[in-house]
């Protein structure tokens, strides 16, 4: 870990675009809400295949003209260099200065893969159309990405996209923090030394966490999975037993030299805020982890 001991930490909370008006505005009031702990960025999601597009645009602006520094995720699956120069521009020209550059997925049945195949090709892509006007976060697998035919191959294409330009990584969320310290440790063995901030999943729901770690390949380990289940529909003890356990896990990266956490907030402002004042971290500068 000692690698990432280096880094200044920073904080960071994930929002998905709103379709409704109403959606809209409860974001409004988990934005305020989030705001007032003062994070060093906001990040938005990016539906596969394009099909965010404007709503991502509208959502980042909205929120960077708050004053809250707004990152978007942009896949490039599905889209051509144009479509991608497009969007590039935009944020450009609205003072945007960090993406988040991933592959995305392609919803089955959703048109071509698209010009640019994977996450590295993107990265070199923003690098070229762009130079060096964003700050480039990439997406990292301490489990490995489920479609990678290995994991000696999953870090080589983590590799790439680092030297095609990457300036730092964001991790699929796990709740295994060993994962999370062999992962570095592998990519300080490769020489690899970019900040890699974990991605922090709150636990708020059992069945959609299970749906949705089942499709991204995040492992939820057994003694918890079997311990969420047993609360069956309490959802205040799912709540509390997920607060405990994400607290802690957050507490031992942390201690270990972690670069910081990004939360993935589901457009929910409860969760994350208690694990973080769990953490103290109001006094973050101030403390020693
Ligand atoms: P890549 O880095 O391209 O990797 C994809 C797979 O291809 C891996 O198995 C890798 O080993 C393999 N691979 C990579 N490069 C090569 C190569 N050159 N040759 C052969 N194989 C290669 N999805 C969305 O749709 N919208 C979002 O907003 C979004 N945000 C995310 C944010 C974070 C922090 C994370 C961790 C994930 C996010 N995702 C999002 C999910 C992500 O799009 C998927 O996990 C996707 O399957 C892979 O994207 P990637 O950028 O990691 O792809």
């Amino acid at each position: 870990m000692e690698s990432q001991k280096q880094f200044k930490r920073r904080f960071s909370f994930e929002f998905f675009p709103p379709k409704t008006d109403q959606g809209k505005e409860k974001l409004q009031g988990v934005r305020n809400r989030l705001a007032e702990v003062d994070p060093d960025f906001f990040s938005v999601t990016f539906g596969a295949g394009g099909s965010t597009r404007d709503r991502t645009i509208e959502t980042v602006l909205n929120l960077h003209n708050q004053g809250i520094s707004t990152a978007p995720h942009l896949s490039c699956v599905g889209g051509t260099r144009d479509t991608i120069a497009e969007l590039l521009d935009i944020y450009k020209e609205s003072g945007v200065n960090r993406i988040v550059a991933l592959r995305g997925d392609m919803p089955s049945g959703m048109g071509a893969a698209g010009e640019l195949r994977y996450a590295n090709e993107l990265v070199e892509f923003i690098r070229e159309h762009s130079g060096d006007t964003f700050n480039l976060e990439v997406a990292a697998y301490p489990e490995f990405h489920p479609q990678a035919r290995n994991a000696e191959e999953d870090l080589r294409n983590f590799e790439r996209k680092v030297k095609a330009g990457a300036n730092s990584a964001i991790t699929q969320y796990f709740f295994n923090a060993d994962s999370y310290f062999y992962f570095i440790d592998r990519l300080e063995k490769m020489g690899i030394t970019i900040p890699v901030v974990p991605g922090i999943m709150p636990i708020v729901n059992f069945s959609s966490l299970v749906r949705f770690s089942d499709m991204c390949g995040a492992e939820i380990p057994r003694w918890i999975r079997k311990q969420l289940e047993s609360y069956g529909d309490d959802s205040d003890s799912i709540k509390k037993f997920g607060e405990e356990v994400v607290t802690r896990m957050c507490e031992r990266l942390l201690a270990a030299g972690a670069p910081g956490l990004h939360f993935y907030t589901l457009n929910q402002a409860d969760a994350s805020l208690k694990i973080w004042n769990n953490l103290g971290l109001a006094n973050r500068d101030k403390i020693s982890f």
